[in-house]
């Protein structure tokens, strides 16, 4: 009660009143609620922009984004305002990190792997083949160190990162023909970001990364021959069902993407301590609910998937995936090699996949092989 009294003076109080600053606020008040209200702020307030590298208010991604913004106003009562932008309304999907590294933007929200080829330590904060899960993932940034590792990695490039937002494990992808055997993955002409892309190379493929708008053209047209994307419910809005046949599984590529808030270090360091744990909360709330949308959304949308006449929904075969696990080994030993940055990563990440993994063996991997319909 006594919050929302001073809510409704904050509201009620002339301009004049809150430029005063808080010494006037604080006068104002009485004995009693000096005592039991929370600190008075300084009433200074933040206009920000956050760009990103999804079209304008895209399913769950975009609209994580947009929440985001919408959470961080309300939690501070509108000191922190911040505008988001869709992938090319402000800056190209792919500009992210450097706008926002340079304060073009304050924020962006986009994925680790897009940057490799500036960064090649951030995929491993973004998605590992055959490396862990969304709860594992998680586990590892905010309690196994990854988190600090992650904030050295970005340092240099004035950016602070945060977690925001999982997918969970994504679908193996669209295939205009059938992958038996690891010869049906040479000259395979697929659409496939970050450390998957080199693994679909060294199987014999060709990896295009295209973005999303030109995807289902693409393979309409044949210029590829298969696509990876998100999981149902963004492939079925894409209708990728209308126009490829067999819809493969799992997302050995992608087994639980993080996705990233980057802030720029300097604007970050302006901010009060307050409006900082503003953000960092609601980036912890994005996390979540991204994830939670995805699990809630890609059951029904595999249903209507498989209700389609004309799609197969197969697992890839084991031999594939043997080979597929084996290739992705070889891709991490050489970017590792290439540089210690991404070894110190990648030492850090295996370690506690290891280690998580080893614990799941009695715990998740048992309780899911026991789960039924
Ligand atoms: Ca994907």
């Amino acid at each position: 009660m006594k919050k929302l009294k001073r809510r409704e003076f904050l509201k009620k109080g002339s301009t004049a009143t809150l430029l005063g600053g808080s010494a006037l606020l604080l006068g104002c008040q009485s004995t009693e609620e000096t005592n039991q209200a929370p600190a008075v702020h300084t009433r200074k307030t933040y206009q920000w922009k956050m760009v990103t590298t999804w079209p304008p208010h895209f399913p769950v991604m975009g609209e994580g984004a947009d929440l985001m913004a919408e959470w961080i106003d309300e939690m501070s009562e509108g000191r922190l305002k911040i505008q988001v932008y869709g992938g090319g309304e402000l800056v190209p999907p792919l500009e992210v990190f450097d706008a926002v590294s340079g304060g073009v933007a304050e924020m962006g929200h986009g994925v680790g792997y897009y940057w490799a080829g500036k960064v090649p330590a951030a995929q491993f904060f973004a998605a590992v083949p055959f490396g862990m899960n969304a709860q594992q993932m998680n586990a590892w940034l905010y309690s196994g160190g990854g988190v600090q590792l992650w904030e050295d990695v970005y340092a240099p490039f004035n950016l602070v990162p945060i977690p925001a937002g999982n997918t969970g494990v994504q679908m193996g992808g669209w295939f205009n023909r059938e992958i038996n055997t690891t010869e049906d993955l040479k000259g395979l002409k697929m659409r496939i970001p970050g450390l998957g892309a080199k693994v679909i190379a060294k199987a014999g493929g060709s990896p295009i990364l295209t973005a999303g708008g030109e995807i289902y053209t693409n393979l309409d047209r044949g210029v590829i021959d298969a696509t990876e994307w998100v999981g149902p419910y963004h492939d079925y809005l894409m209708e990728f069902h209308k126009i490829a046949k067999y819809y493969y599984y799992p997302g050995w590529h992608e087994t639980g993407p993080v996705l990233e808030l980057t802030i720029n270090k300097a604007q970050w360091e302006r901010l009060p301590k307050d409006l900082q744990a503003i953000v960092r909360t609601a980036a912890a709330r994005a996390n979540v609910w991204m994830l939670s949308e995805f699990e809630a959304k890609n059951h029904t949308y595999l249903q209507k998937i498989m209700a389609e006449d004309d799609v197969e929904v197969r697992k890839f075969p084991d031999e594939i995936l043997t080979a597929l696990k084996g290739y992705a080994q070889e891709v991490i030993e050489e970017v590792t090699a290439k540089d210690p940055q991404s070894k110190k990563v990648y030492e850090s990440f295996d370690k506690f996949r290891r280690n998580v993994t080893r614990w799941a063996e009695i715990s998740e991997k048992v309780y899911y092989s026991l789960m039924e319909v």
